[in-house]
């Protein structure tokens, strides 16, 4: 039977390590963190159950694919609840508006705000359905060949979408005010892009958000991966934590197992990495290795974003929240110049407010409630020291939560953790500290521009995850898995 090693528990790893058993590997993942699960984490104290990563959940149909791979269905599993309104938006004058799933209380809502743009709101949501049908093509495949890139036909549909324009200014098209040109185009930043340089493919994701519903799993989205786990051990995928790799073992060019930091050697026939991928090559591979990602290489890339997480128990309940919202700096901008171009700590930030126990009171002890507050910040390419800034910032983050949802909101906190870019560096191996994912979207790092899921220069070394195609993101990362046992399926003649 041949082995398969899996360098990190991420999404990614865990589902690439379940499809390469269901292929008929033997297959063990080796994890350097306590608790799997990689950037999809969970903090489990004093009676609550706070999801530290990711909380929002799109395209649900990449969670469906992954389990009926498997040969299960996830909706068997797992107890899933549609949110409407997705999100509440807060401004910065005090006025909210509410983006619902529904579209009739969608157009509504739009309409109250800018009297007259309901009607191109579904104009504008029918432009980025089009985008996301002719994107997935691009995202559901290998590439092997630049060749494999041009689909002529989808190529010239997609550049009628006017998608290679910047996303603001085609949002701006749309919509006049201020305020829903903010909520209609904030979304890129989950990708780790300014609005204002993303390209308005990335609308893509403002429509699988808005017309194709977000999720909420009973327990969390750790309960994905805690289920991924109980998976894992009945299909006989062992997961070994608390053992980081030091070393990918390389002879006559072909990867041939993992020394890990303890001195233990471990053969394989094939390693995957989930790991940052310029991680991956600048530690884990030897210099004399790496023909094609030499570290000047590695460098010159664009890094993604990163971000300042303050997550609060408190003592009482907040029946007026909604379970997502978002907060826009009134200079939406500068703020976005500061993330992603200055790389300084923005005065007013901009943060998504999570408040899961609306939806899921079991997270907490009752009568509590659950705020997990993430600001997108500059990733540690801007030299922000964090133990100046990280008091600064909760500072200002507990300020603007007494102005919008608790003058009191102080003295009603049980229990408190931070998670600070610094973090995303020293815990989970991230270059640069960013959080959804260490390569930005740019052009040029996306689809076939993007690090392939195998390497060219080392025979049996395979990648998956957010630093290989299609990109950062729960949905991605597990298409990512999917790719990566249809090459190693090929490779492998499996
Ligand atoms: C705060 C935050 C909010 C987010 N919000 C959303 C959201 O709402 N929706 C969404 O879809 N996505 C969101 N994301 C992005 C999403 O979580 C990630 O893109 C995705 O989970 C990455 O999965 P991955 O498989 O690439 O692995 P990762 O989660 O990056 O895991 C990599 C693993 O490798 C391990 N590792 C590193 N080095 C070694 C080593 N030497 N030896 C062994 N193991 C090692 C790490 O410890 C880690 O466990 C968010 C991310 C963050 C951080």
């Amino acid at each position: 039977m041949k082995t398969a090693l899996v360098i990190g528990s991420g999404l990614g790893g865990l589902a690439a390590a379940l499809r390469l058993r269901k292929m008929g590997l033997n297959v063990t993942v080796i994890e350097k963190q306590e608790r799997p699960g990689g950037r999809s984490n969970v903090l489990m104290e004093n009676g609550f159950r706070m999801d530290t990563g990711p909380t929002i959940l799109v395209m649900k149909d990449t969670f469906d694919e992954t389990y009926r791979a498997l040969g299960y269905d996830i909706n068997q599993r797992l107890h899933f609840t549609q949110l409407d309104p997705n999100y509440r938006i807060y401004f910065h004058d005090g006025d909210s508006i509410d983006l619902y799933s529904n579209m009739a209380r969608l157009a509504a809502e739009v309409d109250r705000v800018e009297p007259g743009s309901g009607e191109r709101l579904f104009q504008f949501l029918g432009a980025n359905a089009r985008k996301y049908e002719l994107a997935m093509e691009f995202v559901t495949r290998n590439y092997d060949h630049i060749t494999d890139l041009a689909n002529p036909v989808a190529g010239v549909r997609l550049l009628e979408t006017q998608a290679h324009q910047r996303m603001y200014a085609q949002v701006s098209r749309f919509f006049q005010s201020d305020k829903l040109r903010k909520a209609f185009s904030f979304h890129s930043m989950f990708l780790g892009l300014s609005p204002f340089d993303a390209l308005s493919i990335y609308s893509l994701i403002t429509y699988a958000d808005m017309a194709r519903g977000m999720f909420y799993p009973k327990g969390g989205i750790y309960s994905i991966i805690e289920d991924l786990l109980t998976l894992a051990a009945e299909m006989g995928v062992e997961v070994r934590t608390q053992a980081p790799a030091a070393e990918i073992l390389i002879q006559n060019g072909r990867a041939v197992g993992v020394r890990l930091e303890n001195g233990e050697t471990l053969s394989a026939d094939l390693v995957v990495s989930n790991a940052d991928l310029p991680y991956t090559y600048q530690k884990l591979i030897p210099a004399a290795h790496r023909r094609d990602y030499p570290d000047r290489r590695l460098e010159r890339m664009e890094y993604a974003c990163s971000g300042y997480l303050l997550y609060l128990g408190v003592d009482r309940t907040y029946p007026q929240l909604q379970h997502q919202a978002l907060y826009f700096s009134d200079d939406y901008r500068a703020n976005l110049d500061a993330i992603f171009r200055t790389r300084t700590l923005p005065g007013d930030p901009s943060f998504h407010l999570n408040v899961p126990t609306q939806t899921d009171p079991s997270l907490a002890p009752p009568g509590h409630s659950l705020i997990y507050m993430l600001a997108p910040m500059p990733n540690l390419q801007g030299g922000v020291s964090w133990d100046s800034a990280a008091p600064q910032v909760r500072e200002t983050l507990l300020s603007r939560l007494e102005q919008i949802v608790d003058p009191h909101i102080r003295s009603h906190i049980v229990w408190e953790r931070e998670y600070r870019p610094d973090d995303f560096a020293s815990r989970i191996n991230a270059v640069h500290g960013t959080a959804f994912g260490s390569l930005a979207h740019g052009l040029f790092q996306s689809a076939y521009f993007r690090p392939h899921n195998k390497a060219r220069d080392i025979q049996g070394l395979y990648f998956v995850g957010q630093g290989t195609y299609p990109g950062i993101g729960m949905p991605m990362v597990l298409l990512s898995a999917r790719l990566l046992a249809e090459r190693v399926a090929r490779d492998f003649h499996l």
